[in-house]
């Protein structure tokens, strides 16, 4: 491992204790899943099943759309018994499609091909096998798996790095999948080196992790692929900090791991590969930390996509204490969430109920210019310019001042004894960028839509012209020759 120093990072609590001690638990089936069509970034899934139709297990109930897009199959049998909007984990809290589905309580699997040796499949034929399983990249991201390898495939990859960092507080869904289920990330890390022809395999994992670190070292042995620890700070996990802790080489601002020859991946999308590979299983359920001290217990569970966050905390634990704030995610990048009625999604790593006492519920102070913001960020950015430009309406100048490489880990606003909302403050202004982008795209479009039709008028006007014109010289020609011949 590279001990080249890195740029950044802080040390929040951890909170790992209070969920990373007991086994992973199978949540049982709810009464109704909502399954959201939009569980990835990308085009939704459009619906290809009808209200009373019954499904089996792992039936296709979404295809997806475009070239980024991942399809959503059914967690269990039952019947589809609604297909309308339902509430999304979303910071916009807006609602998107969803298949309600009512499960049979047979849990009755579709009719499957039987499972050929993976190993023996074409690069090119894992990626298929990976898209139609709807693989996303379960760290977070949600981008679909099958999109980052074929392009990896594509473009040449040196090294597949696996993302065992799980560097967020609280978390630890990783962390217990690494404990529980280390022979299956290697064997879906293999598959996906041969997806994408690497040379080398390398998987990261945070020094907090010692049992994890154990299982998966002694899994790999003899693999030839390599397993690291990383020192733990946050924001570790972030692809551009694990690559140079793994490899010693820095990503350059405003590219991708890609352009240096390096994909990486998260360690639970590895086993996913696994699963759809080997055991012809879909992307239907996965590992859910429930934590924060606002919950009786907290703990790891492998949820049915579509499950309620109110049906698994009232299942798996009910509260102790009234939380004070509810998250999808971790408490540094995740969504805050405006209540429990939202479905577990192929992107929910957690669900927190965090006290008051938890969470920071300073008012913000003006800055004091201290500068422990820019020392925070893993990116080398000055977060306290940029967020001038920001309040000052200026997001062409922040855009300037590398608002594009910011990843929103939220170091800065961590660490800022200002309790400034610093990554909010970030991620409104991208938004609003990005909306002014697709609006200047949308412009641009339009004027040329508008030109080509221009164009064609004109063309039209002119053949029209030229074919009265030669129906005139035609009838002045006729004209003339009845004319001498009279
Ligand atoms: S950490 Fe907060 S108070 Fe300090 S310079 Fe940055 S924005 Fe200002
Ligand atoms: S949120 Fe953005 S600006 Fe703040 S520390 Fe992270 S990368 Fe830097």
């Amino acid at each position: 491992m590279f001990k080249k120093k890195l740029r950044g990072g802080v040390h929040p609590s951890t909170h790992k204790e209070l969920s990373n001690t007991a086994k992973i638990r199978r949540f049982p089936l709810s009464d109704r899943l909502y399954v959201s069509m939009q569980q990835h970034l990308g085009a939704p899934a459009t619906p290809v099943v009808k209200v009373g139709q019954t499904v089996g297990k792992g039936q296709l109930l979404g295809a997806s759309q475009g070239a980024i897009s991942a399809p959503v199959h059914a967690p269990t049998s039952g019947k589809i018994t609604a297909i309308a909007e339902h509430t999304a984990p979303h910071p916009s809290g807006l609602p998107v499609l969803a298949v309600t589905l009512e499960p049979d309580g047979r849990d009755q699997w579709e009719e499957n091909p039987p499972v050929v040796d993976p190993f023996k499949l074409a690069p090119e034929e894992i990626c298929t096998r990976v898209g139609a399983a709807g693989i996303v990249g379960l760290g977070g991201a949600t981008f679909p798996a099958a999109v980052k390898l074929g392009n990896s495939l594509k473009t040449g990859v040196e090294t597949l790095i696996l993302n065992g960092g799980e560097c967020e507080p609280y978390l630890t869904c990783d962390d217990r999948l690494m404990r529980e289920h280390s022979a299956a990330i290697i064997q879906g890390a293999l598959l996906m080196q041969q997806a994408v022809q690497a040379k080398n395999v390398i998987i990261g994992i945070e020094d907090n992790k010692p049992e994890a670190l154990e299982k998966m070292l002694h899994a790999a042995a003899g693999s030839g692929i390599q397993v690291a620890s990383v020192p733990s700070r946050y924001p570790m996990g972030s692809e551009k900090q694990l690559v140079q802790q793994l490899t010693g080489k820095e990503i350059p601002a405003r590219s991708r791991a890609a352009d240096s020859g390096l994909v990486v991946h998260n360690v639970a999308t590895a086993r996913a590969v696994y699963q759809a590979l080997f055991e012809n299983r879909p992307l239907i359920s996965r590992i859910v930390t429930l934590s924060g001290q606002a919950l009786t217990h907290q703990g790891n569970w492998e949820v049915p996509l579509g499950t309620l966050a109110s049906q698994l905390i009232n299942y798996a634990s009910g509260f102790d204490a009234t939380p004070a704030r509810l998250i999808m995610g971790g408490p540094m990048m995740g969504i805050q969430l405006p209540d429990l009625h939202v479905p577990v999604i192929k992107g929910t790593s957690g669900i927190l109920a965090l006290t008051s006492d938890e969470i920071n519920t300073r008012e913000p102070e003006p800055c004091v210019r201290c500068a422990s913001c820019v020392r925070a960020c893993p990116m080398g950015l000055l977060p306290l310019e940029m967020a001038a430009s920001i309040r000052a309406g200026d997001l062409e100048a922040a855009s300037k001042l590398g608002l594009g490489d910011c990843v929103g880990c939220g170091a800065c606003s961590y660490i800022c004894p200002a309790s400034l909302p610093l990554v909010h403050l970030f991620n409104y202004a991208k938004g609003e960028l990005a909306q002014s982008h697709r609006d200047a795209e949308k412009r641009e479009r339009t004027k040329i839509l508008a030109r080509r039709r221009e164009e064609r008028l004109e063309r039209q006007a002119r053949e029209k012209e030229a074919l009265m014109a030669a129906r005139r010289a035609a009838a002045a020609k006729k004209a003339a020759a009845e004319e001498s011949s009279s």
